[in-house]
């Protein structure tokens, strides 16, 4: 085991979630019923050389390919962000309609069509074909591929280089980074930038944020990791921004050496992850005993629910609510079944567990006593949805970052 950035040996390996399913692959009944669902282990190292949190076992791609079917419906959170960004973007780095925004993992183009409104020219990079051919009939041109050097060197001749490259939650999912990277190095024009919004190290390790660990997700970013594994290449942070989507995120504003003005933000934060230990092997293993003493609370107050007679279910079936899950052994016989707005996700089972997914609704109909709260970066537009349940007496149940009825 070698760090995946800085090639360093010996990594310092904290947290141990044991072996797990696939958290983004859903099972239908007859597949349950075939038995034969693969199980991969799910640990996290800490590497001391370049700052790096990362996932230890590389599940083969193959296996993970059906993740590209589940891709989430747009929420309303992302349109309200997405409007911030092509705003803020414009203003702050002049753009204009000779620039040109390029986004990887672009999805159904939703984030792109803001920029475009804007008047700038715009290009999705989307590896699944069904979501590409949504953002095509959408207006938003897409090139249907995955994003790395041969990718980027390709669309520099076709299109040109890029003034604005945006990767928002795809840069800790890709397994072979030096190949990206030296794909936006290549991409992004001179005086570009390279936008990566990505969680927030910080927020992982002080919100226990342990169910963010998926297969796919390999790492768990900072500004140090990031300066420095973009010091090899030539490149450099120049900025970070706080944003608040899915639960508070961190943009890090990226390019050429010398390229930008260097702002204070960046030393603030690297003094920050200082300051709270990111850069101690201490910390990690603090972590992963609060992770522990977390998944027992949150047994023992399900547990106790259900000897008092009462109902639970769960709200929301995301990758984090599988490792939640799995890693708690929660099952059938503490949570009856989760709800979600995916369409993709609904009438089949969550991996690992098996829990039945339903369409939302069936929340205030069913009136089940409890519901666990798994999407929890979700939480407030849950809970606006849910005013029927509520209204009826249902209650929401909040474990991470530490277990609450709301
Ligand atoms: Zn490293």
């Amino acid at each position: 085991m070698k760090c995946r950035f800085c090639d360093k040996q010996e990594i310092f390996k904290f947290l141990d979630l044991g072996t797990m399913a696939l958290a983004n692959s859903f099972l239908t009944a007859e597949e349950i019923a075939a038995g034969n669902e693969s199980h991969y282990p799910l640990d996290v190292y800490f590497c001391d050389n370049c700052g790096l949190v990362q996932i230890g076992h590389v599940v083969p791609p193959d296996a993970l390919f059906k993740e590209y079917i589940y891709f989430s419906a747009t929420s309303d959170l992302v349109h309200k962000h997405a409007a911030y960004l092509a705003q803020s973007f414009t203003s702050r780095f002049g753009l204009n309609e000779q620039s040109q925004v390029v986004e990887i993992a672009s999805n159904d183009g939703t984030v792109l069509s803001y920029f475009q409104k804007t008047g700038v020219k715009v290009l999705g990079i989307e590896p699944a074909i069904n979501i590409a051919k949504v953002a095509v009939a959408a207006g938003i041109e897409t090139c249907n591929e995955f994003f790395h050097a041969d990718t980027a060197t390709a669309l520099l001749h076709s299109h040109g280089a890029a003034d604005i490259i945006l990767a928002r939650h795809v840069f800790a999912h890709v397994p072979e980074i030096h190949g990206f990277v030296s794909g936006l190095k290549t991409l992004v024009a001179p005086g570009g930038v390279v936008a990566i919004e990505a969680p927030y190290l910080i927020d992982f390790v002080e919100k226990n944020e342990f169910d963010t660990v998926y297969h796919e997700h390999y790492s768990y970013l900072s500004v140090r990791a990031m300066a420095h594994l973009f010091a090899l290449y030539g490149m450099e942070v120049f900025d970070v921004e706080r944003v608040p989507i899915h639960g508070g995120s961190i943009i890090y504003f990226i390019g050429h050496n010398g390229a930008h003005v260097v702002s204070p933000q960046v030393a603030e934060h690297l003094a920050a992850e200082k300051a709270k230990g990111l850069d101690q092997a201490a910390t990690y293993a603090d972590f992963a005993g609060r992770v522990s003493a977390l998944r027992a609370e949150t047994l023992t107050l399900l547990r106790d629910l259900k000897a008092q007679g009462k109902r639970i279910a769960a709200y929301g079936a995301p990758a984090k609510g599988n490792t939640f899950l799995n890693y708690c052994g929660i099952g059938t016989d503490l949570v009856e079944y989760t709800v979600d707005k995916s369409p993709y996700k609904q009438n089949l089972y969550t991996p690992g567990m098996h829990l039945p997914v339903y369409h939302p609704d069936k929340l205030a109909q069913d009136m089940p006593d409890y519901v666990l709260l798994l999407a929890w970066n979700f939480a407030e537009e849950i809970i606006q949805q849910q005013q029927t349940y509520l209204a009826q007496g249902g209650r929401f149940i909040q474990a991470i970052p530490t277990v609450a009825l709301l």
